[in-house]
Order: C-alpha cells, then structure tokens, then sequence
C-alpha cells in the first residue's frame, strides 16, 4: 500500500481518526511511537516534521546536551491500528532529523536502510529485494524471580502447553517436538490466523505461510513476501508491532529473544536476499549450478568474507550466541549450500514454472529476531555488492551436514566458525568495517560497538545460575 499525503488527510477525516502514532526505530531497533492529536496535524507537519522528540532519550541516538530531533512522517506508511477501538487511531513511520535543517539524523536506521537503497543504484543495478522469516516465541507469562529487572540474575517463563506445565491443549509437547502439529497439539493456529488478517488487511503486509516452529509448544512463524529494503523493514517492525499487541488480546507474551529456553531450537531471522536489473533477477542463470548466476556467487562470497563482522548487526545481543550453537538448525559454520541447514548461506531451490526465475535467492540464515532489521538489510547489502566488486567467489558449496564433522575435516575444507560470544562479533566489527563505510558513517559503527560492549559487560559482570549446578560444590 502507498498513500499521498492528501489521500491519508481524507481518510483521517472520512474514517473518523482521533489520534496518530508517529512511530520510528531507535538505533538498537526497538519501536517508538508518540501520539498526536488528528485534528490539529496539519499538512505542513506531514511536510517538514513535527519537533517532537528527545535524542537522549533514545538509546543510541544522540547526547543530551543536543536533543533535539525531527520526526518526518511518511503518508506511504499510514495504516490503521485495530486494536484500539475506543478511539481510532492511525499510524505513520517517520524519518528522523535533526532540528534546525541540519538535516538527516545519521543513526536513524531507517536513513541506513534508504542510503542502502541508494547505494544499489550507484552499483549500477535497479534494486534489491528482501524477505525475513521472523520465527519467535509466545508465553503464556514471564515472572520476574527478583526485585526488579534491572537488578535481575534470573527469571522463568511458563507455557500453558509446555511440558513443565501441563493444563494447556491436553497434548504436552517436548523440546523441539514442535514443528508443523496440527490442532489442537498446536494451540496457537487462530493467533497466527488473526496476526496474518491485520498484517494484510490494515498494513498492506502479504504473508503466505505460517505455521508452529520446531522448538516446544509457542515458537511461531509467519513468512512475510519480499519486498524492497526500506519497506521490507518497515514491514518487519509492523510484524513485530502487530504480533505483540495480538499475543496481549490472548492474554500472552510475544518475544524476539533468540534463545529464551536452553536445550530448544531458537529463533531465527533468515534473510532472503535477490538483486535486481531491467526488471530481471540478476541472481538467476538456467544454466549455473543450483541456478544461481555469477553474480550471485560473488554476493555470497561477500557474505561469507564478512559474515564475523556481520554477527555484530545481525545478531546484536548477548543472547544471540546462545541460538548460534550445533545442532538446533542455527548456523555456526561458515559456508554455503542448497539444502543444508547447517551452513549459514542457503540456496532454496524450486520447481520449474511459474515464479521461476522470480524467486531466486540467497538465504542468509545467520540474522536473529533481536536485530534491526534496517541495519541487517543494509549490512548483508553493503557485504554482498563488495563480493561483487572483488569477485569473491564462495569456492564449492557444502553438500554434508557440518554439524557432524570434526574439526580437522572442517580445516581441510577452510570452513571457518561464526563468533562464539558478541564480544567476538564486535572485535570482528571494529576491524573488518571497510565495507560497510558506503552505508554506515563511522559514528554509527563506533555508537554499535560501544552499546555492544556496554550489555556484554552488564552480562559479564553478573553470575549465571547454571554456575551454581557447575560450582557450588567446587
Ligand atoms: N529455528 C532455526 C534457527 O534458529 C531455524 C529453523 C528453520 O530452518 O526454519 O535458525
Ligand atoms: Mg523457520
Ligand atoms: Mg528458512
């Protein structure tokens, strides 16, 4: 969906909207949102921004001794939330700037992901086109053990129809026993039913899948089409957004936590990626191996060449290397493949006929819910156009499961291994940055790694509970 700006003030007025939600995404990729009034927005607002936000305040963005920001709101993005049904309301995506005309904030993700944009075209190609499949958990509750949060060492969470608790469908369900269970083992089917209508119908967001994922009862799918960069994470921050808020009307917790349970599959953000020219996906050749063009060979060799560094965008959080570990269909080793899950690029492959060509693509399977997603898009970018200026070939793809190799065999074929911890990931970052710098000022890769570093210390500094099964008795 697109809307003009005149078109989104004829729908305020003709479908009685009372309020707007400026909504926007903070460096680390959490949702914002401030609530305006409709009837005193204007068109000169929608033009120039409204002042109306604290940088400092925003984790990530700017100091406190100069705060203050612009929010530009976007007509194309305007949707109607549902859930809000006393008072009607809307919603805009808004770019962010600094005040004064001193133009574009350069950590607004949203402006990384449009420069990305750019920088397909100046590398003489049309376009790109992206596709997440958001795999995360829902629960039934999350109890704080401890007197607050931040203070926290430990918490649980409770599934109704998880092993440890058995009131929930009556079909208890184990550790990664999850995948694809029809009703009523899989409870959530009408949640997931609910999260695709408004997906659709109020955010213009096509799905064409979802299903319950491997892990134990509560890890979801839904597969979102592909789309270009910047709408393809808008669409990914609007799938987060409706699938909280829909998880609440259930009376349960949504999370993009990569790995809330130990000893169960995490979730994952595999990132399909194709490029595009004279209306014809470049990554497609009838006559190359797995039908994947040179081209396409040369971006996943730039994937592969910085797929550490990439870890730090992709998989930012603490929690991250805990999903990135043998044997839970996360990837760890360095390589790439048609249908092996265990490498961390993947060539899906369909059947000749219609969308043939269309749907060729390369699937980064690295990337996790936690990220944000206009970074991740821009970064896995920006490494796969320097495989094509290098000509990095990825050598032969990895036909046998890696999980089961040893680590001499893995040597003898230079499979190398994702960062085991963030703190490996950011040291990969800060020296191999080079290629993201067409994309990512340098202040926006310093303002990474410092808040990298900053939760890898908070975790590093805080005993974790399974040292006391390990310790205690040392
Ligand atoms: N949940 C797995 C992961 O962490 C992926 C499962 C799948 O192949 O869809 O990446
Ligand atoms: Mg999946
Ligand atoms: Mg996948």
């Amino acid at each position: 969906l697109s809307y003009s700006a005149d078109e989104v003030f004829s729908r305020i007025q003709h479908e009685g909207i009372k309020f707007i939600d400026l909504q926007f995404t903070g460096l680390t990729g959490r949702f914002h949102h401030t609530t305006i009034s409709a009837n005193t927005f204007t068109p000169e607002q929608m033009r120039d921004g409204l002042p109306k936000l604290d940088g400092s305040s925003i984790v990530g963005f700017t100091s406190i001794d100069d705060s203050d920001l612009v929010l530009k709101p976007d007509p194309n993005t305007f949707a109607v939330i549902p859930w809000y049904t006393a008072n009607k309301t809307a919603r805009l995506l808004c770019d962010v700037y600094w005040g004064e005309d001193r133009g574009r904030l350069s950590r607004d993700p949203r402006g990384l992901a449009q420069r990305a944009e750019e920088y397909v075209k100046s590398s003489g190609f049309d376009y790109s086109a992206w596709g997440p499949e958001v795999e995360f958990f829902v629960f039934d509750k999350i109890h704080w053990d401890v007197l607050t949060p931040y203070k926290g060492q430990s918490y649980s969470i409770e599934s109704e129809e998880a092993p440890w608790s058995q009131s929930g469908s009556g079909y208890p369900m184990g550790l990664q026993e999850g995948y694809y269970p029809s009703t009523p083992s899989d409870t959530l089917t009408p949640f997931r039913n609910e999260c695709v209508n408004i997906l659709s119908e109020n955010f213009g967001i096509l799905c064409d899948n979802h299903h319950h994922e491997v892990a134990t009862a509560g890890q979801c799918e839904i597969d979102i089409r592909y789309d270009y960069l910047t709408n393809s994470a808008d669409a990914t921050q609007s799938y987060k957004f409706v699938i909280r808020n829909v998880a609440k009307k259930y009376g349960k917790v949504a999370t993009m936590m990569p790995k809330p349970i130990s000893m169960d599959s995490g979730s994952g953000m595999h990132t399909n990626v194709s490029l595009w020219k004279d209306k014809k996906n470049i990554f497609f050749d009838e006559e190359a191996e797995m039908e994947l063009s040179q081209v396409g060979r040369y971006f996943c060799g730039g994937i592969l060449e910085h797929s550490r560094a990439l870890c730090a965008i992709s998989n930012p959080t603490t929690n991250s290397y805990h999903r990135l570990v043998p044997g839970y269909e996360a990837p760890v080793y360095i390589a790439w493949s048609g249908s092996n899950r265990s490498a961390i690029v993947r060539i899906p492959r369909h059947f000749k006929g219609v969308g043939y060509a269309r749907l060729k693509r390369l699937e980064f399977r690295a990337p996790d819910p936690s990220s944000n997603p206009y970074l991740v898009f821009a970064s896995v970018l920006a490494a796969g156009l320097d495989g094509i200026t290098k000509k990095s070939d990825p050598g032969d793809q990895v036909q046998e499961d890696i999980f089961k190799m040893t680590r001499s065999e893995r040597a003898k074929r230079g499979i190398g291994v994702l960062p085991a911890n963030l703190g490996e990931a950011l040291d990969e970052l800060e020296s191999d940055k080079e290629f993201l710098a067409p994309v990512f000022p340098d202040d926006v890769i310093d303002r990474l790694i410092e808040l990298g570093r900053r939760d890898q210390r908070e975790i590093a500094i805080r005993p974790h509970p399974h040292e006391f099964y390990l310790y205690f008795d040392v």
